[in-house]
């Protein structure tokens, strides 16, 4: 079998607003073949510049587009293709838009090895330890308290168990970053897991004020609330706050996960399989984190394409208490899969169709696609 295209399809929601949710212009990316087989995958970022590096004709050696180095491969070679597009990047690469745009290939060629074979890609993977996960309700902080309680209960309604507010107004002011978390618990009783997310860095004595107030109101994870490179300010916040903290979505590499685990001292990562070296990547960061009896609890605010992906790969970990579930309206979400990937009463199944076991909509594809 050998790699005729890998192809970006760019879709955009008619309005982009300044707000932290990233799928809002997205990368799915399509690798075919010439045996009729095509795999699919999502690069989780800027989708122009992941465009860019995958189209870029060879330039040198060391800084080439990863199309080019693709064409004519066996797509069943992951473990190669991973290491010759690392390789071939590497002037450009190592971190950031190079790691997201290899994610989505990566995930493309796993998908296209689980259909060559008939088998769902969690097998391929040794096979799931869990077929059926708890998703926690993933949502934007709305503009008034009142809005993101409204929401909260909703999310409960719907049977949700769990469930995060982030980005929006938090960060601004520390009291009112206690209150959000003070009048979620008191909404929706002591039997729910809640968490908060900063979105950007906030000084460290606001972080460890909020480690300390949330403690009170029994909060499951304070995320990000430092700069993903401040791994000495991690390494302090975690040793006095009470709440656990988490932290990940912006890391790339491997290394970037050790570091935060070692230096860091975080006893929770998230990282992101379309960011991260894909499925290859997670594997790979899942198994150092186990070693270190260290939660992973992947990012995955994006289309059903990183649900199904990251729902293969924690489906065969040891321990992972929870799915991020983005439930914010929108229809690259909720319409791009013929069969949408949706939790029943905040529960989610695993895939069990060949690959990644998603097939696009043709019609979504065609009423959001961007040509820029
Ligand atoms: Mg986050």
């Amino acid at each position: 079998m050998k790699i005729t295209d890998v192809e970006t399809i760019l879709l955009r929601l008619p309005q982009v607003r300044e707000i932290g949710d990233g799928c809002q212009t997205i990368c799915v990316i399509r690798v075919s073949t010439d045996e009729g087989i095509v795999g699919i995958g999502e690069a989780h970022t800027n989708p122009l510049a992941a465009r860019s590096i995958i189209d870029s004709p060879l330039y040198s050696v060391s800084a080439q587009g990863l199309r080019h180095v693709l064409l004519g491969e066996d797509p069943r070679d992951i473990n190669r293709l991973w290491d010759k597009m690392y390789r071939a990047s590497q002037t450009y690469g190592r971190r950031g838009l190079l790691m997201h745009a290899l994610s989505g290939i990566d995930l493309a060629l796993w998908d296209i090895l689980g259909k060559s074979v008939g088998l769902p890609v969690h097998q391929l993977l040794g096979g799931a330890r869990k077929r059926a996960h708890h998703a926690y309700a993933s949502d934007l902080s709305q503009p008034t308290l009142e809005a993101t309680i409204e929401r909260a209960l909703a999310h409960k309604a719907n049977g949700y168990r769990a469930m995060k507010f982030g980005w929006g107004a938090l960060g601004q002011d520390r009291k009112s970053d206690v209150r959000v978390a003070e009048q979620l618990r008191s909404a929706l009783g002591p039997d729910f897991d809640i968490m908060i997310d900063m979105g950007f860095a906030v000084p460290l004595d606001h972080a460890l004020y909020l480690g300390r107030a949330y403690a009170e109101h029994d909060l499951y994870f304070l995320e990000e609330p430092l700069s993903p490179d401040d791994l000495g300010g991690f390494a302090k916040l975690v040793a006095a706050s009470p709440t656990p903290i988490a932290t990940g979505e912006k890391a790339s590499h491997e290394l970037d996960y050790i570091d935060l685990m070692d230096r860091g001292q975080l006893r929770i990562i998230q990282p992101d399989i379309a960011r991260m070296g894909g499925i290859s990547g997670m594997l790979r960061v899942i198994a150092h984190a186990e070693a270190r009896n260290v939660r992973v609890i992947p990012h995955c605010w994006s289309t059903d394409i990183l649900v199904a992906a990251t729902l293969h790969c924690i489906s065969t970990m040891r321990d992972c208490p929870y799915l991020e579930f983005n439930v914010t309206d929108n229809p690259l979400r909720t319409d791009l899969l013929v069969e949408p990937i949706r939790p029943d009463r905040g529960v989610i199944q695993v895939p069990e169709q060949p690959g990644l076991g998603i097939e696009l909509r043709e019609d979504t594809l065609a009423r959001f696609r961007w040509q820029p």
